[in-house]
């Protein structure tokens, strides 16, 4: 059983953290609208824990990137929730205020070794990592939905006990 509010926290801090010790003048609001009721939720901590990591990273990195592009009347946002839906599933949402993902880099983001970073910014395995993890070992779901111009929303979602 893991906490998964407390878990989501610390890895949106750590993630944080971690560009801007690379880039000490990113800055980007940190929204948190955690469910204070989700109770207990059956995961394997490390392995959800990485996913979070990954998917915090990316949308850091594309707020940041949205940024250089645009410095005035740009507020970078990312924004983190969690919630037990009544099925008792429960789920983690990542939202980015970023550029979005393109519609003919959509269809490869799962891929491994996909990536439109430059060579040493990304290998490409976080998201292909991340859906195996979720699917395959926690028999959930990992979807996303975008638009270009306007930002990007991962959603993990983790099945109730059964
Ligand atoms: P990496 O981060 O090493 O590039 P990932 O598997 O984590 O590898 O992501 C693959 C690609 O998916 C990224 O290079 C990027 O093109 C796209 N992507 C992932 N998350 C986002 C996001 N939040 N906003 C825009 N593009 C994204
Ligand atoms: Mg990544």
């Amino acid at each position: 059983p893991i906490d998964l509010n407390t878990l989501a926290d610390e890895y949106l801090r750590l993630a944080y953290h971690g560009l801007r010790a690379k880039d000490k003048t990113f800055n980007a609001s940190l929204l948190t609208e955690l469910d204070p009721a989700i109770g207990p939720v059956e995961a394997v901590g490390q392995d959800l824990g990485r996913v979070l990591l990954n998917l915090f990273t990316n949308a850091f990195y594309a707020v940041q990137k949205r940024q250089l592009r645009q410095p005035v009347g740009f507020e970078p946002t990312v924004r983190v929730c969690t919630r037990r839906l009544p099925t008792g599933a429960v789920q983690i949402c990542v939202h980015d205020n970023g550029d979005g993902i393109p519609e003919a880099v959509r269809q490869k983001v799962f891929q491994p070794f996909f990536t439109t970073k430059p060579t040493g910014e990304g290998t490409g395995l976080g998201l292909s990592l991340s859906y195996d993890i979720i699917t395959n070992g926690h028999n959930g779901t990992l979807t996303f939905d975008t638009e270009e111009g306007q930002g990007t929303e991962f959603v993990v979602t983790l099945p109730g006990a059964a």
